[in-house]
């Protein structure tokens, strides 16, 4: 992509409105644009990251074998009555009515629905496991939004559900959605920790948070430094073995952890010793339900068992946000001078930057890297702008690429560019003819 036609404004100065890291950087890195309070537009730049982060959530979904579909935003009020929710719901829930007087909702979640359908697709155990999941902007009416995208009204969630005979098969289902989280997490780069949780209005028997560490997160956690310390990214993993499955959970259960709500100080003190106990705060990036059959009775889910008998199913549900998870990344990891994306969702992988547009021997020498950066198979975004240097480097460290390839008129007369490594700070002169292979490389290890 070349900046000259794409579409990407940048503030120089901090919005006063943002008040925490990842909403200015955001703001000023011309990714979001707030419409209304807790409403965003999402810019170029801003989508392409929303667009990464989400594929990884469903390429992980569905290595559990969960199955993804879509329902609409817009969800009709009676089935919400039928499970009893529409008048716990509250304020949160934004509620319309049609020219016609019909009573519909922004659904806020999808529990009521899916059952629905699982319900008219599935008469007999023989159809089970099975896992429904969507990616779908969800409407709640926060009483405060802010932070930009990190507490929306309109928010982006991966919400799953799933259906099983039985209580024992419906845990193992939330084990590997268990599982298939810390896996997501890890290759954006983070450490959410899986904490249990209060089940609040969903309701249920069995729940985990999950949070990423930052200053400016919500909420205040505690946990043994040695399940920080684990391995966090090596879960390749056989779903449809239960017992591993378990395994891991275990693992990842065993030590404490705990958000304020569920803290227990007696209980943190006497399983963990002195010096592992930490505190600090945590932004909740996923959390995972199960319920039995608190929406299958009333909604009247159920299928023949083996013994004839029609029985409710057991069902649990499993919500990334999605949307949340941009201004999570930004939080735990930029600098003064920007944002500094993990190459498995940076917008782009490389920027070019053209010292001297305007110049002949330049502008030859960065078209030809431009091309050839794009023939190796990199997502390159270059700046062929009319700017002076010190704009461009802010600029491009402020947007935060994974690589700088720099390129000026000194360059041009050695056949080198330089490459600056914007996690490290690292600058390397490296032939023309090179640095695909050496950025490639750097990538790989
Ligand atoms: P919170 O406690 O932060 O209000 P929640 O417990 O109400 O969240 P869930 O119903 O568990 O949220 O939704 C699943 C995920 O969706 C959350 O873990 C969170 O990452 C995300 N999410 C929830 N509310 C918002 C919001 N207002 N803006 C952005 N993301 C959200
Ligand atoms: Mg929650």
């Amino acid at each position: 992509m070349r900046l000259s036609k794409y579409f990407l404004p940048t503030l120089k100065d901090d919005p006063k409105e943002a008040e925490i890291i990842s909403h200015r950087f955001m703001l000023r890195a011309g990714m979001i644009r707030q419409e209304s309070a807790g409403i965003y537009s999402w810019l170029p730049l801003g989508l392409r990251v929303l667009r990464k982060i989400e594929n990884i959530v469903r390429e992980e979904q569905n290595r559990t074998g969960a199955v993804e579909l879509l329902m609409p935003t817009i969800q009709s009020a009676d089935i919400w009555r039928k499970s009893g929710r529409y008048d716990d719901y509250g304020k949160e829930m934004l509620r319309i009515t049609d020219r016609h007087d019909r009573e519909m909702l922004y659904g806020p979640t999808n529990e009521e629905m899916i059952t629905d359908i699982f319900k008219a697709g599935t008469q007999s155990y023989k159809d089970l496991p099975i896992n429904l999941y969507h990616i779908q902007w969800k409407f709640r009416d926060e009483v405060r939004p802010r932070f930009g995208i990190m507490r929306g009204r309109e928010f982006l969630m991966k919400d799953a559900y799933s259906f099983d005979l039985n209580q024992e098969d419906a845990q193992h289902s939330y084990n590997k959605m268990f599982v298939a989280y810390l896996r997501t997490y890890a290759r954006m780069g983070l450490k959410a920790i899986p904490m249990r949780a209060d089940t609040g209005p969903i309701g249920g028997e069995n729940s985990h948070e999950f949070l990423i560490l930052a200053d400016t997160g919500e909420s205040e956690v505690f946990f043994d430094k040695d399940l920080y310390d684990m391995d966090w990214t090596n879960f390749e993993i056989d779903y449809d073995n239960k017992g591993d499955v378990a395994d891991v959970v275990k693992d990842f259960t065993a030590k404490y952890a705990a958000t304020e709500e569920m803290h227990n100080e007696d209980d943190f003190k006497s399983s963990v010793e002195e010096g592992k106990r930490l505190s600090g705060r945590g932004i909740e990036v996923g959390h995972i339900f199960l319920f039995g059959t608190k929406y299958s009775e009333p909604l009247g889910a159920v299928v023949q068992d083996p013994d004839g008998k029609q029985v409710a199913v057991h069902s649990g549900s499993y919500g990334v946000g999605v949307s949340r998870l941009l201004g999570g990344i930004i939080e735990s990891s930029h600098d003064e001078n920007g944002i500094i994306w993990p190459k498995e969702v940076a917008p782009f992988d490389i920027g070019l930057l053209n010292l001297k547009t305007g110049d002949e021997a330049t502008d030859a020498a960065c078209q030809e890297m431009y091309k050839g950066l794009q023939d190796s198979g990199f997502d390159v975004l270059y700046d062929d702008k009319d700017d002076r240097a010190g704009a461009k480097f802010s600029r491009m460290d402020l947007i935060g690429l994974p690589w700088q390839v720099i390129i000026g008129p000194r360059g041009v007369k050695n056949g080198q560019a330089e490459i600056k490594n914007r996690k490290t700070g690292e600058r390397e002169d490296v032939a023309f003819d090179k640095v695909a292979a050496y950025i490639a490389e750097k990538n790989a290890s």
